[in-house]
């Protein structure tokens, strides 16, 4: 497998792990104090897991990353952390993300970029003259935390690809679950109706163990998926899937989800875990998916339209930075005085997200951009709906789109394999304004991710095996690349599965 060699720890080393190593990879912005083990029965009872620094912690300072809530202490933990606290897991520490989530390299963090740890088997070169390259982002910490052996697990975020594209830069396991199965309760909104809680963890089984922890109606969070619906969907799932097995598995591949700009190190070794699949019994059906190259434009005019609504709380006044007004202005002048602590409060590229967003919902944009992305939107949703074998049932129960096909194909497929990422981790150019090509460049890196989450399907990204990953064939054949399997809304056991699959051929 890829990834730094990690044997299970005791909780004692994972802590002496983190002070050991993260001088130099910059995951964690916290950590906490080590609390007595809970009874002996507790499922994850000493297990440690860090958590991204969006999701509130009561014991911890919860920084979105951001000057704005540099200091901020949220008054209870997320509905997530009491459940793993409950489960007895010992939760270490907070770690790094680019700021609000904003971002596929982990560099616009107020507490500095992440180092990616990964280390190519091969290489006897010391650390610290190693080339630095991006854990990815925007859950860049979560994923580094992880790959360096600091937590047995992480939590993150996943908008648009933020754990998926880590987790496959630095080669470990990311699960992105269905929209609504991990409530969102004391998780800092980016965008709402795309805003998933992700795990990451060296292998499926790990993943599987926190997500089972993290999978419960919440009745605080209004998006929480409800129990009818959950029934639903495992219903269903029983009835496709008596017995998964790889032989009666048929797995589409989506050819839109190999572009030009794929990168030959990402394209050999997923082509070789393909054959590995079809060898081993699977069935492999080649699958269009038309409205794929629209999707990253539609998710970044979305995104950033409700990040433009929700940025308007940090206003200077409720909570977070207060900068105030100098001496002898008008002291009633309250829109100088939000605009001063926005205008320090907030980085660059969140500043240019609110202003796109806010572009984006003027009454002369409205229908060009938003409107035209929530079509997209839609009819990404509705290609899924047409290659997968089982039906979508969020779809049949509400009648908000009536476009929806909602009829399962019995030829249809249990679910779809692609790369993770275009390219394996960018170079790290310490200075953030200096990252690999320009903005636009790292937001193409979030292509291949970003339909899951307008379509709010599962997605889980597994580090494909050394051997396969075409080492040799040029700079940077060694590092991790991650290989994506997407399944039907609540369909997250049978994407876990097949993730264990992919863990068998490797
Ligand atoms: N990279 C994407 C963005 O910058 C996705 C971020 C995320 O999933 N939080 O918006």
């Amino acid at each position: 497998r890829v990834g730094v060699n990690v044997t299970r720890r005791w909780i004692s080393s994972w802590r002496h792990s983190i002070r050991e190593k993260d001088s130099s990879v910059n995951a964690f912005v916290s950590t906490s104090q080590p609390a007595p083990s809970g009874p002996q029965n507790l499922p994850l009872r000493d297990v440690a897991i860090a958590v991204k620094d969006m999701i509130c912690t009561s014991d911890m300072p919860t920084s979105s990353s951001s000057a704005m809530l540099k200091d901020f202490i949220s008054p209870f933990d997320a509905t997530v952390v009491a459940l793993l606290r409950n489960a007895g897991a010992d939760i270490v520490g907070k770690v790094n993300c680019d700021e609000f989530g904003m971002g596929s390299l982990n560099t616009h963090s107020v507490h500095g970029p992440v180092v990616n740890p990964f280390q190519p088997a091969s290489s006897s070169i010391p650390w610290a003259e190693r080339e630095k390259r991006s854990a990815g982002g925007s859950s860049g910490g979560s994923a580094a935390a992880v790959a360096a052996g600091m937590c047995y697990a992480a939590l993150s975020t996943d908008t648009g690809g933020s754990t998926r594209l880590p987790a496959s830069y630095c080669g470990v396991v990311g699960l992105k679950p269905s929209y609504g199965l991990i409530s969102r309760w004391g998780v800092i909104s980016f965008a709402d109706s795309l805003d998933c809680v992700g795990v990451m963890a060296q292998d499926v089984s790990a993943t599987k163990r926190v997500f089972n922890i993290l999978n419960a109606h919440d009745t605080k969070d209004p998006t929480s998926a409800s129990p009818a619906a959950r029934q639903l969907a495992s219903s269903e799932a029983a009835r496709a899937w008596p017995a998964l097995a790889l032989k009666n598995l048929r797995i589409g591949i989506p050819h839109e989800y190999f572009p030009s700009e794929l990168s030959a190190e990402v394209l050999t070794p997923v082509r070789a875990a393909i054959q590995a699949l079809k060898s081993r019994g699977a069935t492999i059906v080649p699958v269009s998916l038309p409205s794929t190259p629209y999707a990253l434009s539609a998710y970044y005019v979305l995104s950033s339209a409700e990040a433009s609504s929700n940025m308007a709380r940090y206003d200077g006044v409720q909570y977070g930075l207060h900068v105030p007004l100098p001496p002898g202005s008008d002291l009633t002048n309250s829109a100088s005085m939000y605009a001063r602590t926005r205008s320090v409060g907030f980085g660059a590229e969140v500043q240019k997200r609110i202003l796109l967003g806010t572009y984006a919902l003027t009454a002369d944009a409205f229908d060009n951009y938003f409107l035209q992305a929530q079509r997209i939107r839609a009819l990404v949703r509705e290609d899924f709906n047409r290659v997968f074998r089982v039906r979508d049932v969020l779809a049949s129960s509400s009648s908000s789109s009536p476009n929806t096909s909602t009829d399962a194909d019995p030829e249809g497929v249990d679910v779809l394999l692609h790369p993770s990422a275009i390219r394996t981790a960018p170079p790290l150019e310490l200075d953030p304004d200096a990252m690999p090509g320009d903005a636009l460049q790292s937001y193409v890196q979030d292509v291949l991710t970003v339909p899951a989450s307008l379509a709010g399907l599962p997605a889980l990204t597994v580090p494909l095996r050394n051997d396969l990953t075409g080492k040799g064939e040029g700079e940077g054949g060694e590092w991790p690349v991650g290989v994506s399997v997407v399944g039907q809304w609540g369909c997250d056991e049978v994407v876990l599965r097949v993730g264990e699959f992919l863990e068998e051929i490797n």
